[in-house]
């Protein structure tokens, strides 16, 4: 091997992180726990070992297919991603759950961990399955979890699911991560006009519409609203039409067609290179909020900005500077 092509950078490792990252190369699930135990820690030197991991790590990345799963509490995604998995699992695959749940940050409690989930799948020797990441805002937990996504595809794992809730801002910052984003929805009419006032429906590359055993023809007409709602929208890619499809996670009935839409829709983006593209162009937003939220922080401590921060924020509340001025001088301090 030339030296250019060696993946890992064995010069940044210690020992027992060469070992780590064998362990993870190996598909060892020990190891994947404890990488993404390191880049969850909030330590500095963690920090930095983690990074040096993952770099080790990056080029055996990108293999699965990402797939992110949202759902209110009670849509049944524990039951579907279950069902799925399994099914996955009989195929041969192995797959990877890992969940982006903000509610620990705005409540303190947790919707996505506080019960025992996927019993069965997390038995399973191909099945990983990770709790979300309960400290800091949004978009630190959802930071650690595109960081585990990238030890989980390193460690082998053909399907990585990211399941996250309706709340705030998580399913944009989800679908930011995957190379699809699915909706689950109970056959409730009039559901689509709240997806529509969030702004999700743009979104959404699949929908699904669960619970179908419950009433047929109430899944029928939720069905067809979804299909006008989405309809009315410009669709993302001119290859590809968000699917709306209606199954029964409990009686694991139409997991196979549900699968089939994800194989549809990488056989429809992968040849025109928008499959790639979606991907650098996630990787690059990502970058670009690191440097943002870290040139944030910078500023904040920044000796002058905050010499000068509290006198200028009461002249701008007692509507003695505009904020214009106050944030131009305040800009001005960092160049100093
Ligand atoms: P989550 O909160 O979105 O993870 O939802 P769960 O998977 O925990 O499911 C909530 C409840 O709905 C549970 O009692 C499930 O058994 C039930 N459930 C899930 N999928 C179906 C389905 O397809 N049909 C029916 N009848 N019940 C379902």
């Amino acid at each position: 091997m030339k030296l250019d092509e060696a993946p890992v950078r064995a010069d940044l490792l210690s020992t027992a992180d060469q070992v780590l990252v064998d362990g993870v190369l190996a598909g060892q699930r020990r190891s994947l726990a404890k990488a993404i135990t390191l880049i969850e820690s909030t330590r500095g030197d963690h920090q930095q070992r983690a990074q040096q991991v993952l770099n080790a790590l990056l080029p055996s990345t990108g293999k699965a297919i990402r797939i992110g799963i949202s759902g209110v509490p009670g849509a049944g995604k524990s039951t579907f991603i279950e069902a799925l998995g399994v099914w996955l699992i009989e195929q041969g695959k192995k797959l990877a759950v890992l969940a982006v749940d903000p509610s620990s940050t705005v409540s303190g409690g947790s919707i996505l961990g506080d019960k025992t989930r996927m019993e069965l799948l997390s038995q399973r020797e191909e099945a990983f399955i990770r709790p979300s990441p309960s400290s800091g805002s949004l978009g630190g937990v959802a930071e650690k979890s595109r960081e585990a996504m990238l030890l989980c595809e390193a460690a082998g794992y053909d399907v990585i699911i990211i399941e996250t809730v309706g709340v705030g801002q998580s399913e944009t910052t989800v679908a930011g991560m995957v190379d699809l984003f699915c909706l689950l929805q109970l056959p409730n009419a009039g559901d689509d006009l709240q997806a529509i006032k969030k702004g999700i429906v743009e979104i959404a590359d699949m929908v699904v519409i669960n619970k179908a055993d419950i009433d047929k023809q109430a899944t029928a007409v939720v069905r067809a609203q979804w299909r006008n709602a989405l309809h009315m929208l410009r669709p993302a890619s001119p290859n590809w039409s968000p699917p709306v499809i209606a199954l029964s996670a409990l009686h694991k009935q139409g997991i196979v067609e549900f699968w089939a839409e994800i194989e549809k829709y990488q056989a429809a983006l992968k040849p025109t290179g928008e499959f790639a593209a979606k991907r650098q162009h996630q990787a690059l937003s990502w970058m670009w909020q690191l440097i943002d939220s870290g040139l944030r922080q910078h500023f904040r401590h920044h000796p002058r900005v905050q010499a000068s921060l509290p006198s200028l924020i009461q002249s701008v509340e007692a509507g003695q500077t505009t904020p214009a001025t106050a944030a131009y001088a305040l800009l001005d301090a960092l160049k100093h």
